[in-house]
């Protein structure tokens, strides 16, 4: 009988061991390392889940921009895709146009972070402007259109919703315990985790480190994409208004969102990308609604 007792014991412990994993896995998405890591009972789930949702989010981003893009109509795109563009129009609104994702051809001309970026003449900068602006984009019932000749770039608050699909994916696993992280730019942090927020004048060093629990943490700066011509340096984030990179003192944003908000690491994204062209009025747009966001400022 005790060997009995001792040998159920034995099997339900190696049963409940058996099952609870810690995994880390790391693949390249949206031009970015992409590590997600879970500890838990399904966590070998929950990450293969999350990779091949980060993949199918991926495609359809790419595939529904270029169909927008390609005729004059509106076009059914994926849940997902009407969903991103559907926040962006809402912060573009907010932000009074310094989150605007059709500034996709004057990302375009000026290629930062390509291998042949330039300075554009004023005649390109001006023909540019014409194809930039959020009432060139049309929203209506899943469908969307853009004027002719406007480019969509998702660069900015695709990596935060795919944290957010991911997050979502861990919590159907009943995942409390891990981190999904999007090139260290955009991360949420399931459970309570400390994280290195990069000093942008030495990307190699940490300057400042957040407690983050159940909540998503943005950065987007001129550190990682940017060149420097005639002494100037350019950052990869374009103000929408002069459609040109934005220059001066604002070259790292950090935001944190509390997770009780339902797309808080899109919204992150959303809002340093923003707070990069004008952090005032993102300022203004926190203390006036009810987001719960905030800067985390380093020591730079
Ligand atoms: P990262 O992608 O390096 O994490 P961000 O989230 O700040 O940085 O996104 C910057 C990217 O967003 C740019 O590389 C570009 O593709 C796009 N972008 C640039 N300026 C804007 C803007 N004003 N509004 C929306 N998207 C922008
Ligand atoms: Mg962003």
């Amino acid at each position: 009988m005790k060997n009995f007792f001792a040998a159920t014991i034995l099997f339900a412990t190696l049963l409940l061991t058996g099952c609870s994993s810690s995994v880390e896995r790391t693949e390249i998405f949206m031009g970015t390392v992409v590590t997600l890591k879970a500890n838990g009972l399904n966590a070998q789930a929950a990450v293969d889940e999350s990779f091949h949702a980060i993949a199918e989010l991926e495609q359809n981003i790419s595939a529904d921009v270029a169909k927008i893009e390609s005729t004059d109509e509106f076009v059914d795109v994926s849940p997902d895709v009407y969903k991103i563009l559907q926040t962006a129009q809402i912060f573009s609104e907010m932000t009074g146009g310094a989150f605007d994702v059709t500034c996709g051809a004057a990302v375009d001309l000026w290629a930062v972070g390509t291998d042949k970026p330039r300075v554009p003449t004023s005649d390109e900068l001006a023909a540019v402007k014409s194809f930039v602006g959020r009432e060139r984009l049309h929203l209506r019932g899943g469908q969307v259109h853009v004027d002719r000749g406007v480019k969509l770039n998702l660069g900015g608050v695709g990596k935060g919703y795919g944290v957010d699909v991911v997050r979502k994916i861990f919590a159907s696993h009943g995942i409390d315990d891990g981190l999904i992280d999007f090139g260290t730019s955009t991360i949420f942090a399931v459970g309570r985790k400390r994280i290195g927020v990069k000093n942008p004048r030495k990307p190699d060093e940490i300057s400042t480190i957040v407690e983050l629990e159940n909540s998503a943490l943005s950065t987007s700066g001129d550190y990682e994409k940017f060149f420097v011509a005639n002494g100037r340096r350019y950052s990869h984030i374009i103000d929408p208004k002069t459609c040109a990179p934005v220059e001066g003192e604002n070259f790292s944003v950090t935001v944190v969102v509390d997770g009780s908000c339902e797309l808080c690491a899109t919204v992150a994204d959303i809002l340093s990308t923003a707070a990069v062209v004008n952090r005032k009025r993102v300022e203004e747009i926190l203390s006036q609604q009810k987001i719960p966001a905030k800067f985390v400022d380093g020591d730079f």
